[in-house]
């Protein structure tokens, strides 16, 4: 499969259309679509800048509105592409999954659908929208790889990896995400605020004793000492993976932890105690009405702006713990990026780094055909070595701790 289109001109874009420059021999033509064409040229800028191509190929820009299904259609008619990489909001997961269905291209995002209209839904949330045009996918025989950035994404295969090789039986997998980074504004959002802060202000869940178990923000708090970060600071909290990896891996125990400084939690429990953060209209007294969310949105740092003096470093993985032959067994299993050096590489911070790399990973295992598998699929649904080999080869390395030691995890030579 070649010819990729990429959906959204943001920070995860940005990084995804490099990667797909740095492998356009096997990727073939690069489009991106997006709202605002002027931020899909200036992603084509950046490529030319940094040198990305791999060899002299096209690079095109689009302006597209992914809600309207028909002229997603035509896009990915007209550019001959094969394989689609959604990487815009997750409001458009499910008209550009239907526009790769109705034409037969490949479809890959990094985020569950969200309905702007609903804060917080029933889980298992893939149920309420991607997984119920699984059938569709089957008979158009599209491959449609969900949530394939970092987390979800590049975390649902570190657990898949574990379980096939290091376990009889898992008890628990904690995915740990920490961001020992800092960009130094008072307050910003790593990515759009929007999307952020939802993912906060609604009920955390977590998959304990084989359900759901439903949390407050910020009220449950773990300190890991983690390599790189050391001692870091999490507290639980909802995010995508856990509502595929509790169906289907058979893990009684799946929980999400996300580091959090003190000042972070300060200001964001003011905006959320004064309302600031609601996406509910109000009017003020001269009679205009205004989402606060949107005004807090507003005054806030653009996140992409952040990148240039972005230093420090992130580390993001999976504590999973069980047994083998007996004995208690706990493997820790991550990655570690560094904001400088992906500014450096790429122009981007390492939020949107550890993101975009693995979309282009999946791509390009869809492009060799062994992810090509003409059906739906979560990450953990997928063999995950050739995944993990790729990102070794692409600027995401995968490094194991256990009791062996800490190493440069190379799936093919660990032991089964
Ligand atoms: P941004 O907000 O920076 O970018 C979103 C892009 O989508 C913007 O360019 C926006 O266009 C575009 N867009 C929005 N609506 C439309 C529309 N109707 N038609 C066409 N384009 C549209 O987001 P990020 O780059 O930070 O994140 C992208 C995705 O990646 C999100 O779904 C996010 O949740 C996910 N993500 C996943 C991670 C993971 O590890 N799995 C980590 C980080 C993010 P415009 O700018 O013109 O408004």
């Amino acid at each position: 499969k070649r010819n990729v289109l990429i959906i959204g001109a943001g920070g995860v874009a940005h990084v995804a259309a490099h990667k797909c420059a740095q492998n356009n021999k096997l990727l073939g033509d690069i489009h991106i679509a997006s709202r605002t064409l002027a931020k899909c040229q200036a992603i084509i800028d950046s490529i030319h800048e940094k040198g990305s191509l791999q060899s002299p190929g096209r690079l095109q820009a689009h302006q597209l509105d992914a809600m309207d299904i028909e002229a997603t259609k035509f896009l990915i008619r007209a550019t001959h592409s094969q394989i689609v990489i959604n990487v815009g909001s997750p409001f458009l997961n499910m008209s550009v999954l239907a526009a790769c269905i109705e034409t037969g291209a490949a479809y890959l995002d990094t985020a569950i659908h969200e309905d702007p209209a609903k804060v917080c839904e029933a889980p298992p949330w893939y149920g309420n929208y991607e997984w119920k045009r699984r059938q569709a996918c089957k008979d158009a025989r599209v491959t449609a790889v969900l949530g394939a950035g970092f987390d979800p994404g590049v975390v649902n295969a570190y657990a898949r990896f574990a379980l096939d090789t290091y376990f009889d039986d898992v008890e628990s997998i904690d995915i740990i995400d920490i961001n020992a980074g800092n960009h130094g504004r008072y307050f910003a959002t790593n990515f759009d605020p929007e999307i952020n802060f939802r993912e906060f202000t609604s009920t955390v869940w977590s998959w304990e004793q084989n359900q759901w178990r439903a949390n407050s923000m910020f009220e449950r708090r773990q300190d890991w000492n983690m390599p790189v970060t050391g001692m870091s600071t999490t507290y639980l909290t909802g995010h995508d993976e856990l509502h595929s990896m509790s169906q289907n891996l058979g893990v009684p125990n799946i929980r999400f932890w996300m580091s959090f400084s003190e000042h972070y939690i300060n200001v964001f429990t003011v905006l959320n105690s004064l309302g600031l953060l609601s996406e509910k209209p109000v009017r003020t007294a001269k009679g205009v009405e205004i989402v606060p969310l949107e005004v807090v949105k507003a005054v806030l740092p653009d996140p992409a702006s952040l990148a240039p003096a972005y230093t420090g470093k992130t580390c993001i993985g999976d504590l999973i713990r069980g047994t083998r032959g007996g004995q208690a067994q706990q493997v820790l299993i991550y990655n570690s990026c560094d904001h400088e050096e992906c500014f450096e590489e790429v122009g981007s911070q390492a939020i949107s780094y550890t993101a975009g790399v693995p979309a282009v990973a999946a791509a390009m295992l869809i492009a060799k055909g062994s992810w090509d598998i003409g059906e739906m699929a979560n990450v953990e649904e997928l063999d995950p070595v050739p995944f993990i080999e790729s990102m070794n080869r692409m600027g995401l390395v995968t490094r194991i701790q256990d009791a062996h030691g800490d190493r440069i995890l190379r799936p093919r030579q660990e032991s089964i």
